[in-house]
């Protein structure tokens, strides 16, 4: 018997004894609770095996003085649940407070951040009829980090950590996906042209692990002109696999010339652990006014009814709500003279797609899911560590002068009896020896020292420098050790070094 059918006849006896499945959910702010309903009520309607607990995050949350946005009997929720149907929620903006998608996304480990976007034209007007990919975007790590500082009056920092557990996480699950889902192409988009180190460790690690993957066709893009193609030609993409900041930019890129931000869901996945939202915000300039597009929440609770093994219940909401919107039944950010028939509010959505709960879509593909969505990937292996030789230092210092050569004077009585001022750069631009008069100089200087003949030092000698100049009167705001790593350096140079 061929393994599909096998598989759907299992499903099938799966269904007629259903497991409930307990999901922590989350309505958020703005539009949320709004589109929270729309989906609630499908999902109810269409027969989902549901224990739902409803939890609080967000700006009541923060508000009400927890500054995560997270509260206790939430965490203890999700944890125990591992499944979270989540709206959009508001980040209180200039009061300090971290995003609660990104804690979650961090805290519970869901590396993966899984975003279709497919058009639905004719009756979504996209400019661009055959687009269908998948972005899979690495989730925990990058400028999303949020470690920041100030370093001086003018200068402030965002650390980019990017790690090869993660990069191998991400990217192995992103040619996974293509592999589980038919998917015939995976793009790498970074900017290791210019972030060699960064970037530079994502790109290779995809270079080493495509060959794994014979059958799926690779290829690497600039995220600049990846990004302009995917505004241009968004239907020359099957599968995109990229960092934490560029993955957040192209998806709403590519939801927005699918036809609207409100139309794409996305599943946040983890090792044991899963989150579902929509891609959008919480739409705070429509919010009660029951005009938001529930579609992106609907597609959201569609992944995870396929993550939980609901299949057919997916599989009823999906084909329900393609017709829907053949039937062109739109809110208002999708509805357009011409192809739409009827402009709905958000509950009228709902309802729409509730009446043809066992329809199916005449013009769309039927959508037919068979089989685990799920991922599993194997367990990390640390390499060998590398031979470390540290080479040197790069101290940060503030400093008001203008003259770089006056600073340099002052770093060079700090030398040691093996490191030597090599360079001085201002914003990575090397002034040092040698600067150009015009480059505009702010009080932040990096300052490298290393050893005359490149030989490793011991680090008491970096200790003894900073003692030296600190003992100058230099004020150090930060230092980077340069090390080594089986003989390949493992820092970058200064622009004009
Ligand atoms: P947004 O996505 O909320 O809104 C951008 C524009 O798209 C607005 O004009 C909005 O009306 C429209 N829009 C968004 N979703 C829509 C829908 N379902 N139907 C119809 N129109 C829709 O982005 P923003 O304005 O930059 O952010 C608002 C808030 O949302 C901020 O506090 C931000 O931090 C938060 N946010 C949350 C998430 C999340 O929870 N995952 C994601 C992004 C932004």
């Amino acid at each position: 018997m061929a393994t599909a059918t096998l598989q759907r006849q299992t499903e099938e006896v799966m269904a007629a004894s259903p497991v409930r499945t307990k999901v922590s959910v989350a309505p958020g702010d703005g539009i949320g609770p709004e589109i929270m309903q729309a989906t609630l009520d499908i999902l109810e309607a269409a027969g989902a095996e549901l224990d739902i607990e409803t939890v609080s995050l967000g700006e009541k949350v923060y508000l009400s003085g927890i500054t995560s946005g997270i509260p206790e009997d939430t965490w203890q929720s999700i944890r125990k649940n591992k499944i979270l149907l989540k709206g959009p929620v508001s980040t209180p903006q200039g009061k300090g407070f971290k995003s609660v998608n990104v804690t979650l996304r961090k805290s519970f480990g869901l590396f993966a951040n899984v975003r279709p976007c497919s058009a639905y034209h004719p009756y979504v007007f996209s400019r661009f009829p055959d687009m269908d990919l998948v972005i899979i975007r690495e989730n925990e790590e990058d400028l999303y980090a949020g470690i920041e500082h100030q370093h001086t009056d003018e200068v402030v920092q965002c650390l980019k950590l990017v790690s090869r557990p993660g990069c191998e996480k991400i990217v192995r699950y992103a040619f996974e996906y293509a592999r589980k889902n038919n998917r015939k192409r995976l793009t790498c988009f970074s900017k290791d042209n210019i972030m060699k180190q960064t970037d530079g460790l994502f790109h290779q690690v995809f270079n080493e692990i495509a060959p794994e993957y014979p059958e799926i066709e690779t290829n690497h893009l600039i995220i600049d002109i990846g990004t302009a193609r995917l505004a241009d030609t968004p239907q020359m993409f099957d599968v995109i696999v990229t960092l934490n900041l560029y993955g957040d930019i192209i998806s709403d890129v590519a939801a927005q010339v699918s036809g609207s931000v409100g139309l794409a869901g996305s599943a946040n996945i983890g090792d044991g652990l899963a989150m579902f939202e929509a891609i959008h915000g919480s739409a705070p300039d429509i919010a009660g006014q029951n005009i938001g597009n529930p579609s992106g929440l609907i597609q959201a609770a569609v992944m995870m009814l396929r993550h939980i093994g609901q299949n057919k219940v997916a599989e009823k909401i999906q084909n329900a709500w393609l017709k829907t919107l053949e039937d062109g039944f739109h809110t208002a950010d999708i509805y357009r003279e011409g192809s739409s028939k009827r402009k709905v509010s958000t509950a009228a959505f709902a309802e729409a797609v509730i009446e043809r709960l066992g329809q199916y879509p005449e013009h769309f593909a039927k959508a037919e899911f068979i089989g685990d969505s799920k991922i599993v990937l194997p367990p990390y292996q640390r390499r060998v560590p590398a031979r470390k030789e540290l080479l040197g230092t790069d101290i940060f210092v503030d400093w008001k002068g203008k003259d770089p050569d006056l600073l340099a004077k002052s770093l060079q009585m700090a030398e040691t009896e093996h490191l030597r001022l090599r360079m001085i750069t201002n914003r990575g631009v090397k002034v040092w020896p040698n600067g150009m008069e015009e480059t505009f100089l702010t009080d932040h200087w990096r300052c490298r020292f290393q050893t005359e003949d490149d030989k490793p030092v011991f680090f008491a000698e970096l200790i003894e420098l900073m003692q030296k100049a600190a003992g100058n009167g230099l004020e150090v705001v930060k230092m980077e050790n340069l090390y080594l790593y089986d003989g390949r350096q493992g820092f970058s140079m200064g622009q004009g070094q």
